[in-house]
């Protein structure tokens, strides 16, 4: 059973990789901001929670993160292989998502950083804008995910680095080529 995280940030391709994996490798997939964006469409106690700070662009508390997140885990005891998407976001999350990990005997075992420059970011996103209107697309929302990632979650790297968990991998080009490369550090 392998546990994968995809990495990087807003716009990086996280979402499009992570679908085709799936397909692959038949992993549950788990990203915390389709399970905030699906509360917050239902209006569920915890959406209620976090309309706001989604909406602001800004981070959930990890409190509220890590328990949904250890929910999400706990209905699929029989997965075979994870994939976290969007999570972890901070050295908090990362530190339980191992904890959590370890109680049930497994492992986050890759960590896979889609790379990909803060400018193509901006015009992808002005790109999915035209077709999928998200409400922390607008500028000043975005220019908030762009500042949490590059002032919070890019800290999330040297944490899974220092361990040798990381793999980089260019996240600009084609989107085959890009899928290729995460499947060869999984197949390897
Ligand atoms: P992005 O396109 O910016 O990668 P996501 O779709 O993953 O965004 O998440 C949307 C929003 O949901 C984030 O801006 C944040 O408010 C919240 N969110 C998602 N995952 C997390 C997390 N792991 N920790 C804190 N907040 C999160």
């Amino acid at each position: 059973m392998i546990n994968l995280v995809i990495f990087g940030p807003p716009g990086a391709g996280k979402g499009t990789q992570s679908e085709k994996l799936i397909q692959k490798y038949g992993f549950v997939h788990i990203s915390t901001g389709d399970l905030f964006r699906w509360h917050t469409k239902n209006d569920t106690a915890l959406g209620k929670r976090v309309k706001e700070i989604m909406n602001s662009g800004a981070l959930v508390p990890d409190e509220i993160t890590i328990s949904m997140l250890k929910e999400e885990l706990d209905k699929n005891p029989n997965a075979n292989g994870f994939l976290f998407d969007g999570f972890p976001r901070t050295v908090a999350q990362a530190e339980a998502l191992d904890r959590f990990m370890k109680e049930n005997n497994s492992a986050i075992h890759f960590v896979v950083a889609l790379d990909v420059t803060e400018q193509e970011v901006r015009s992808r996103i002005a790109k999915r804008k035209l077709v999928d209107n998200r409400a922390d697309d607008e500028e000043d929302k975005l220019n908030k995910r762009i500042d949490e990632y590059f002032n919070k979650t890019i800290h999330v790297l040297p944490y899974y680095k220092n361990q040798n968990r990381l793999t980089t991998v260019n996240g600009i080009g084609v989107i085959d080529e890009i899928f290729n490369s995460i499947c060869a550090v999984i197949d390897k």
